[in-house]
């Protein structure tokens, strides 16, 4: 029998107590949702890092689809309306860029769940180690989240599954006893969830307590000491945000042009874009004024499903319903809202959040979350 039944009327199971009976069904480079505007393939960078080539390749491939490339809340990028072709295409383009810490490397493989890092860029080596073993793996679910933490609490605050933050190993958010050197920890860490997790797909269905059981278990587990310098360049970076982590054509072409004069770009969970090593970063502003949000803005309090007409499920046109919103004046405030579509609301991000959600009479209701449950 279901656990519970949602506030659209579907019947749901707690999955920390009901096992799962589907696998995991996340897309990825080359396995896509089948959406209402086409197909959708989305890609993991490595620790948010993506090259000038690759983000002008997706770029170029959102714009063919009809839509905006896309931004999520787990440091992903998605292309939507593709052909099933125009999706292989894309998979093959990717492939053929290739090179260290790359969408997809040169045997086509992807990672198959996030790997974020710190926007500090301390520990991309840790996350292309973490990376690099976990690619083409098709045991590992796509929902599993590993973040690798400079210190700095950012990535930390998503509450992975695995985390490891300033060399310290949570598990589902719970702090452990288990330290050592961030990789090796945290692909300990994976290996552990994936012994016992039977059909789970994330580190709370299990419990923290067992994975934690199984890592301790391990005949081999040992790690080196952590230790890692931290910088964060500020004067040669900016950090920015397009409107609801869409990145449009123009913008897309700037950001290429500037990766392509030696800045590296970065894509985060926040749904914004660290430019690092930028040689003139007023100049980058300049360039991007108008285009993203570079200071103080109400949409760095926003976020949004993608809504009608590219959601069938959708109520209503909920990206129009919040930019009019934010016009007026009545959207964007100290508390984070995300506006969706249907009770399904896809997106939700961790912590406290006010869900403003379309309903089929064309009005929205506001639920006020602490914090949100495994989806
Ligand atoms: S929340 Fe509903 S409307 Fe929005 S993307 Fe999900 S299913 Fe579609």
């Amino acid at each position: 029998m279901p656990d519970s039944r949602r506030r659209d009327g579907a019947e749901t199971t707690d999955p920390r107590t009901t096992p799962r009976t589907v696998p995991d069904a996340c897309p990825g480079a080359w396995r896509r949702h089948d959406a209402a505007d086409g197909a959708l393939a989305r890609f993991r960078p490595v620790g948010g890092a993506v090259t000038g080539a690759e983000l002008r390749v997706l770029a170029d491939a959102a714009a063919t689809g009809g839509s905006p490339l896309e931004l999520t809340s787990r440091g992903s990028l998605q292309v939507r309306g593709l052909t099933a072709e125009g999706a292989d295409r894309l998979a093959a383009t990717l492939r053929a860029l290739g090179g260290d810490g790359a969408l997809l490397d040169a045997q086509g493989r992807d990672v198959p769940c996030s790997v974020v890092a710190s926007p500090s860029g301390v520990l991309d080596d840790a996350a292309r180690a973490v990376a690099g073993a976990l690619r083409g793996r098709t045991d590992v679910p796509g929902r599993l989240l590993v973040a690798l933490d400079d210190g700095a609490r950012d990535v930390a605050a998503l509450d992975g599954d695995v985390t490891v933050a300033d060399g310290t190993l949570l598990l589902a958010g719970t702090p452990t006893d288990l330290t050592g050197d961030p990789a090796a920890l945290a692909l300990a860490a994976v290996e552990a969830f994936l012994e016992v997790r039977g059909s789970a797909w994330r580190v709370a269905e299990v419990g923290a307590e067992r994975v934690a059981g199984a890592l301790r278990a391990c005949e081999h587990f040992g790690m080196p000491e952590h230790s890692e310098v931290l910088t964060w360049p500020e004067a040669t970076s900016l950090d920015v945000t397009p409107r609801l982590g869409e990145i449009d054509a123009p913008t897309a072409a700037v950001l290429v042009d500037l990766a392509d004069e030696g800045a590296t770009l970065r894509v985060t969970p926040w749904r914004t874009v660290v430019l690092r090593d930028l040689a003139d970063p007023d100049d980058a502003l300049h360039r991007l004024a108008g285009l993203v949000e570079t200071g103080p803005s109400p949409w760095s309090s926003l976020s949004a499903c993608v809504g009608a007409p590219r959601c069938a499920r959708s109520h209503t046109d909920v990206r129009g319903d919040l930019a009019r919103a934010v016009a007026a004046g009545r959207a964007g405030g100290l508390l984070h809202a995300h506006w969706v579509g249907c009770a399904r609301a896809c997106g939700t991000p961790a912590g406290p959040v006010a869900v403003v959600e379309g309903t089929p009479g064309g009005t929205y209701r506001t639920i006020v979350r602490a914090g949100r449950v495994t989806p």
